[in-house]
């Protein structure tokens, strides 16, 4: 359903409007996050002039991330509007010598490969783009106790805060997220 073969795409155009599941997205053992059932991919892929292939549609789909914070995992909304132009990518060109011009839009462009357009994969990269930098449950978020590791938000564990610059400082870097 996602595997497009750019033959195949009738002149007027096609319509998809499909479930996102994880092995047709790649992301199946994705470490850096999960992808929740549910997710939709509704677009309309027409082919242009010069091979040229626009995706007009939206993506929505709930992600599960960890909090850099207090470590459970969390749900993540995403919601993407999606205008994208693909060309055939020729060979083993890389993406930076290519010398193809769109004049009459600054957009984003991708390549196909070998007559077919997989929107798996397109979908896999707006998750990425649209991951947070800073992964956290809520902006609140207590986070766990440098002194006994209880997640703060669930128990008042009673230690002693801590007044240590140093731990701050980590907890500033944890926050940062590291994938
Ligand atoms: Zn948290
Ligand atoms: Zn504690």
């Amino acid at each position: 359903m996602l595997l497009i073969e750019i033959s195949q795409i009738p002149p007027e155009g096609l319509d998809v409007d499909a479930p996102l599941d994880p092995g047709e997205v790649h992301v199946e053992g994705e470490e850096s996050f999960g992808l929740e059932s549910g997710g939709r991919l509704r677009c309309h892929v027409e082919r242009g002039d010069d091979r040229t292939v626009h995706v007009r549609g939206d993506l929505a789909a709930r992600l599960r991330l960890q909090c850099g914070r207090c470590l459970e995992s969390f749900e993540f909304p995403m919601a993407q509007d999606l205008d994208l132009f693909y060309l055939p990518r020729r060979g083993e060109q890389e993406e930076e010598e290519d010398e193809v011009e769109l004049k009459d839009h600054e957009m984003v462009v991708a390549y196909y490969r070998d007559e077919r357009l997989d929107l798996g994969e397109m979908i896999r990269e707006q998750f990425f783009l649209s991951l947070p930098m800073k992964r956290l449950c809520k902006d609140a978020c207590l986070g766990l106790c440098p002194t006994c590791g209880a997640n703060r938000n669930l128990t008042p564990c009673g230690c002693p805060p801590v007044a240590d610059a140093r731990l701050s400082v980590l907890g500033n870097l944890l926050d940062g997220g590291s994938s």
